[in-house]
């Protein structure tokens, strides 16, 4: 794959700079360039679709590796995690015709089986009660990257990788971005519009004064795919035990044997043993957590960690910028939201400056009023989102007596309430955040 500006002098003009190529600055690029074609035929003289550039700090490739895909990008944000991507997540990928190629490698989530370790409290949720096909997708980061980026180069997006932010200025028409690479002098792009997606922590938002705050669960996730003696027919596993919640997802089978997704939580000092272990002493301590229901653990896969954090950036917005995905709002992952969430941000950004390109809006692309106007719209999702996502291993990490009777009384009124149960479904398939956020 072939990935730098068509011309590096000529080409310093854009609309919209992207910083940061990973899972939501690739997919914002997606959903901007449907907007820029739709309305390329409407283009008149002096209004002509966005141009794009995207720009990697890593380099991006989609060549075959070894592993479950033939062909996958290697890059951070395409690691061996796997995402489940929620109801509103698909509707988007629908809208940029990749949910037919990412289907090939997807498993369907049928059921949520909640339960609590050393408790009685067990509810399970399922995708008929809800009146939905499925309470979610998983999809393995490598192939939804190696689909994405597919889709990439069938677009008129620059890119520009191996490549990072070296300084970042407002001006009174946009902002100025002097750019470097290994092999090439700095650059210098104008743009209409900045969105800056690098990453929790974001260095390019720190080059603007935009700080973010930062509070550390103490806790690690530890990812692994595991094979499975048992089918996993479909069930998403979350589990809360006193250490942290776990989750086993299930995944597409690999070489005919069944697989799901381990995301482990631990306090940080017991991650860092159980990554240092051999593999058949990980699984037998995963299979005393976890139990026997999917019968037992064969083998797992290649381990990584991450250090758990609620991460959100003091500034979304300000004229000439957006700021998202990561870097605008990083969150625990035992809801599996914080993506999902992103791909909301990143639709409705679109949605917003595409009033601009219909001629209905008579704003500019980078006008605070619009960005505001973008921020208003995702701002109760956000919330909702956050809050969920932090409370969620909060209220299940505490181990006193009473949270656990409050739990567990919690787990089962969801299981005689079926109402509970469908609206805690439509909140992991983002569709109460969304309505929500839309009013
Ligand atoms: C264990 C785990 C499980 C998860 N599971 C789920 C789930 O099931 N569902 C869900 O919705 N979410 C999940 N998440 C959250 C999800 O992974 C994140 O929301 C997502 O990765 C955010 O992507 P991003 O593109 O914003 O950031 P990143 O993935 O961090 O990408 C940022 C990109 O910017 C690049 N970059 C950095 N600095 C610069 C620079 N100066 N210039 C140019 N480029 C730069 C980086 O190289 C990188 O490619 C999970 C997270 C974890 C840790």
């Amino acid at each position: 794959m072939t990935m730098t500006i068509a011309d590096r002098n000529a080409n310093s003009s854009y609309d919209i700079v992207i910083v940061g190529g990973g899972m939501v600055g690739i997919s914002l690029a997606l959903l901007l360039n449907r907007e820029a074609s739709r309305d390329a035929s409407l283009a008149t003289s002096t209004q002509k679709p966005w141009k794009i550039l995207l720009v990697e700090a890593q380099t991006i490739i989609n060549e075959p590796q070894s592993g479950v895909y033939s062909s996958s990008p290697y890059h951070s944000s395409f690691d061996a995690r796997s995402t489940a991507l929620s109801w509103s997540s698909r509707t988007i990928y629908e809208s940029i015709g990749i949910w037919p190629e990412l289907k090939k490698h997807l498993s369907a989530i049928a059921q949520i089986h909640v339960s609590d370790r050393g408790h009685m409290g067990l509810t399970r949720i399922n995708a008929e009660e809800a009146d939905v096909d499925a309470l979610g997708y998983v999809v393995e980061n490598q192939w939804l990257g190696s689909v994405l980026l597919k889709q990439l180069e069938q677009t008129d997006v620059e890119v520009l990788d191996n490549a990072k932010v070296e300084t970042i200025a407002p001006l009174a028409d946009g902002m100025r971005l002097e750019i470097v690479t290994a092999d090439n002098p700095p650059q210098t792009i104008h743009s209409k519009l900045v969105v800056i997606a690098d990453g929790a922590g974001s260095a390019t938002a720190q080059k603007l004064g935009i700080q973010s705050q930062s509070t550390a669960y103490g806790q690690t996730g530890i990812i692994a795919n595991i094979s499975l003696e048992k089918p996993h027919h479909g069930v998403a596993y979350e589990r809360f035990t006193e250490q942290g919640p776990m989750a086993l997802l299930p995944l597409t089978d690999f070489k005919g044997r069944p697989r799901s997704a381990l995301v482990w939580t631990q306090p940080s000092d017991v991650a860092e043993s159980l990554m240092a272990a051999d593999e058949q002493s990980f699984l037998d301590q995963l299979q005393e957590c976890f139990g026997y229901r999917l019968g037992r653990f064969e083998q797992a896969g290649e381990r990584a960690c991450y250090p758990l954090a609620l991460t959100t950036a003091d500034e979304q917005v300000r004229r000439h910028l957006v700021v998202m995905g990561n870097a605008a709002h990083s969150l625990h992952p035992v809801a599996g939201q914080g993506f999902n969430l992103s791909l909301r941000d990143a639709a409705t950004l679109t949605d917003t400056l595409a009033a601009t390109l219909s001629g209905a809006e008579s704003q500019h692309i980078g006008d605070l009023g619009l960005l505001q106007d973008y921020q208003q719209r995702q701002s109760v999702d956000q919330r909702n989102t956050v809050l969920f996502s932090d409370s969620l291993p909060k209220l299940f990490g505490l181990s006193s007596s009473i949270v656990a009777l409050g739990r567990n009384s919690g787990l089962l009124a969801m299981d005689l309430v079926p109402s509970l149960r469908s609206r805690f479904a439509r909140f992991g398939m983002g569709m109460a955040t969304r309505e929500a956020g839309h009013g």
